[in-house]
């Protein structure tokens, strides 16, 4: 007998930690849930300093063996992270080093170069980076797309899907009752839609038992795509006057290509943030990505007033050219400059001159904290006479192609996870010849 119990990801959009038991036990993906942490938390003055805390409020599993600095034997034997957001692999840093991570090549370059740039608590990271090198902490199993890694402690398939990061998988896992299979996130109206094609077509042929699919988008969906995103973003630079300004997520590779090529048709150069330039840096030499190049003349790298420098911010300056606000106010027409909230004290010294704009092409705020950012950063806006456009697109797969990709995988039964909304989801899916479960938290079912 197989069986699944779903952790987390149940009623909500992430924080997903999916329990496999078979002849081995795994779990998919063990992200952090920031929903239910928000109940409790305020950070930075009030947040969860080790895993106890998060046990003590139900918010991590209640399971033995399977957590750091606890004398128990270990009862997990490997978890598998389908992409790298923190809401699907942030909580491993509560888990024992010595239970082994299986991840994809890019997921882990993109781990550990988050991990180098962040700032982790002693004891619960991942990796670190020191003036003598990186060293990690965890023991990574890794992979690529079609291609299983050849020691593992379950049989499975990882296959690429397009997702609003690079290095995301689904997942068709072996078990004794049949194929399981893991969508993880993901898209099929971005620029890399045939991955998720060729996800659900091998799906299809594991004639699977069981499906787990996502289903963050069967509320708020919008029809668009990233080309239109992209000549969206072009049109309100052509017509930008003074700076143009970007807020976007820094995982998402396919929007900083796409603010790169709307800056290039526009005869501008795009500057991105020290984060992201240390990402792009890490993930270079992967080919597959088609990330632009920190060496190309039109890309240049931000770096806002700082007092200390960290490793890789040295790493970064000592291989790269780096522009700071007093650049930035020099060169404003020949700049789209990608600037998040948290830079916005770099105003007052680039003084942008009027008809410069802002482009804002990240979910709109979907939690209070999220508002409260977003209105201060309209504030900041309306003090410098800045308006602001809304460009963007979701990671996530429209209702229509939900239901279509449940219907081409054609497993017996499906779970809904990753949905604020499971009975809305499971309605929309009750003309379909097969069992669809809205889990319930902490509930055993059988594969
Ligand atoms: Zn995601």
């Amino acid at each position: 007998m197989s069986t699944l119990t779903f952790y987390g990801g149940v009623g909500e959009i992430g924080g997903n930690k999916v329990l496999l038991v078979d002849e081995s036990r795994v779990f998919l993906d063990f992200g952090t849930d920031f929903g239910k942490e928000r109940r409790y938390y305020e950070p930075p003055f009030l947040q969860p300093r080790n895993e106890g805390h998060l046990l003590g409020l139900g918010i991590l599993p209640n399971l033995k063996g399977l957590y750091k600095n606890r004398d128990e034997e270990r009862s997990i034997d490997g978890v598998l992270v389908s992409h790298p957001h923190l809401d699907h692999y942030g909580y491993l840093k509560y888990v024992r080093d010595d239970i082994p991570i299986m991840c994809g090549e890019t997921t882990k370059t993109m781990i550990i170069a988050k991990e180098a740039s962040g700032i982790g608590a002693l004891g619960y990271q991942i990796a670190r980076l020191t003036r003598s090198g990186s060293e990690i902490f965890k023991k990574f199993i890794t992979f690529r797309t079609g291609k299983p890694p050849s020691h593992s402690p379950i049989e499975f398939t990882p296959v690429h899907v397009d997702h609003s990061v690079p290095g995301s998988y689904g997942f068709i896992i072996d078990t004794s009752e049949g194929a399981v299979v893991y969508t993880g996130d993901f898209r099929l109206h971005g620029a890399r839609s045939q991955m998720s094609e060729e996800f659900i077509s091998a799906a299809r042929k594991s004639e699977p038992s069981t499906l787990i699919i996502e289903g963050t988008n069967v509320v708020n969906a919008k029809m668009s795509s990233e080309e239109e995103v992209k000549s969206k973003i072009s049109s309100v630079v052509e017509r930008t006057e003074g700076l143009s300004m970007a807020g976007f997520s820094l995982n998402d590779v396919d929007r900083l290509r796409s603010f790169y090529e709307a800056a290039r048709e526009n005869g501008r150069k795009l500057a991105v943030s020290m984060k992201q330039a240390y990402l792009m840096h890490q993930l270079e030499s992967d080919p597959n990505l088609s990330i632009p190049s920190l060496n190309d003349p039109d890309i240049l790298i931000f770096t806002r007033e700082k007092k200390t420098i960290s490793t890789w911010e040295d790493e970064i300056k000592s291989t790269y050219n780096v522009i700071n606000a007093v650049d930035v106010e020099k060169m404003q027409r020949d700049l789209v400059l990608a600037a998040s909230f948290y830079d916005m004290n770099e105003l007052i010294a680039i003084k942008p001159i009027p008809g410069s704009t802002y482009i804002l092409s990240q979910s709109e705020p979907f939690n209070e904290e999220m508002e409260i950012d977003f209105n201060k950063l309209m504030s900041w806006l309306e003090r410098f006479g800045i308006p602001q456009y809304q460009v963007h697109v979701s990671g996530h797969a429209l209702p229509h192609q939900l239901k279509w990709a449940i219907k081409e995988i054609n497993p017996k039964r499906v779970f809904l996870v990753h949905t604020e909304k499971p009975e809305l989801y499971k309605r929309f899916l009750a003309d379909l010849d097969m069992e669809v479960i809205s889990p319930e938290e902490g509930r055993e079912y059988e594969v």
